[in-house]
């Protein structure tokens, strides 16, 4: 069995060691309204234009996931903030070792 390592700062995870497993699933959702004001777009053309893209980018378009192994010090700095916001007045804590 060859030991896993952390996605983030690399560090080595043993077997029976503590991590965790983080998926992002990131997927086109739509409200079902389209706004009046971009009628102009001209819904053929897009369409047509969407087509022509290879699937697989189309795929990425609309359906993304990502599968990352963190240990439990990554998991907590995660968690803290998943989405990479500006934190006022809170010092980021990055330890890159
Ligand atoms: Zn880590």
């Amino acid at each position: 069995m060859s030991s896993q390592h952390c996605d983030r700062c690399n560090k080595v995870i043993n077997p029976g060691d503590l991590f965790y497993r983080l998926t992002i699933k990131v997927f086109a959702d739509f409200d079902g309204i389209i706004n009046v004001k971009d009628t102009k777009m001209d819904l053929n053309k897009e369409f047509e234009k969407v087509k022509s893209y290879p699937e697989e980018l189309v795929e990425e378009e609309v359906y993304k996931e990502f599968d990352f192994i963190l240990c439990p010090r990554c998991k907590e700095i995660y968690c803290a903030n998943p989405l990479h916001l500006p934190l006022n007045n809170v010092e980021m804590r990055d330890n890159a070792s």
